[in-house]
């Protein structure tokens, strides 16, 4: 049986970006009888606003999405909440240190942007010349009583996989990602590493996620190597973006569905108009959740990031 889940972060109310991915994820495991987990990755505390753990459940719940395990029903794999499973991502990073993946890394965000010889204030990729300052200045930056961030030892392989919506996907992970952090200095567990952890132990076995995470899930597929366990499938989602044409984020308001509930938008409409822009229904009108699944087929699902239009925006809070 196919087991789905959603994961948000609950750094804010979901946007309707957020609701788009979350209602495939939705449909793709319940269109084939799977199961479905609401997963809060909440690791980040400075991120975390408490308010949005409550409620981004309330906000989906409102969309028509429900779940078999999660924070506020519980199921077999509790806690469904990152902040209260941080023995198991130690246990982990035990054994990846076991098994030679790690190493602590010393340098410093000024370390780092100095070593980079692109654009002025970015960072390098974590490769070769990184990993030779840190062997270098570590000894004394210990010594000087700084706390080192662990990094995962990215190796030199091409990572490829075939994702469910986008097809074959090829990744140079050295090149594009490089040796990624897994325990911030601040010993803040990171995000690469939980999620891993945690599909493995909730029995995932399909992630829903947007298309952001494209190379996130490339390096995540190392982690799954390295700890010996088959990998979930992937579907990643283009993403939806606003009407000037930029990727929503939950920072800069865009569109949040606490704001559309609180303007009186039916969650229908809202369905409706996400369904639409997925290409899983060719007309733009009112639809529930439950009503989509019967429509809803994966592989006939827009392969391109999609805007709302000015007409749709209107229709959705119904101005028109
Ligand atoms: N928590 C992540 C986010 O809200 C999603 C992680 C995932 O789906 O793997 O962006």
């Amino acid at each position: 049986m196919p087991r789905g889940r959603y994961a948000p972060s609950p750094t804010g109310a979901l946007h309707l970006g957020n609701a788009r991915t979350a209602l495939v994820a939705w449909w793709q495991a319940r269109s084939r009888g799977g199961s479905f987990t609401l997963r809060v990755e909440d690791l980040d505390e400075a991120r975390t606003v408490s308010e949005a753990v409550q409620g981004n459940l309330d906000e989906l719940r409102w969309l028509g999405i429900d779940w078999d395990e999660g924070p506020d029903v519980g199921g077999p794999h509790e806690s469904y909440r990152q902040s209260e499973r941080l023995d198991l991502y130690h246990q982990a990073l035990e054994r990846l240190e076991a098994s030679g993946h790690l190493f602590e890394c010393y340098l410093s965000r000024k370390d780092l942007r100095e070593l980079a010889s692109a654009p002025h204030g970015s960072f390098p990729v974590y490769g070769e010349p990184e990993r030779r300052a840190n062997e270098r200045l570590a000894q004394a930056k210990r010594a000087g009583g700084k706390d080192p961030s662990v990094r995962f030892r990215v190796p030199d392989v091409t990572v490829e996989f075939s994702d469910l919506l986008m097809g074959a996907k090829r990744f140079d992970v050295r090149k594009e990602v490089g040796d990624f952090v897994v325990r911030r200095a601040d010993n803040v567990l990171a995000y690469q590493l939980a999620v891993v952890v945690d599909d493995i132990a909730m029995g995932i076995t399909e992630v829903v996620r947007g298309d952001d995470l494209l190379t996130s899930t490339a390096a995540q597929l190392l982690l799954y190597r390295a700890l010996d366990v088959d990998p979930p499938e992937y579907a990643h989602v283009p993403l939806l973006l606003d009407e000037t044409g930029r990727r929503m984020a939950k920072r800069k308001g865009s569109l949040t569905l606490s704001a559309l509930v609180a303007n009186g938008v039916r969650p229908e409409r809202v369905v409706g108009l996400l369904a639409y822009s997925l290409g899983v229904t060719s007309v733009l009108e009112e639809r529930s959740a439950e009503e989509c699944l019967d429509h809803y087929e994966l592989a006939r699902l827009r392969q391109e990031p999609v805007s709302l239009t000015p007409a749709e925006l209107a229709w959705l809070t119904g101005e028109s």
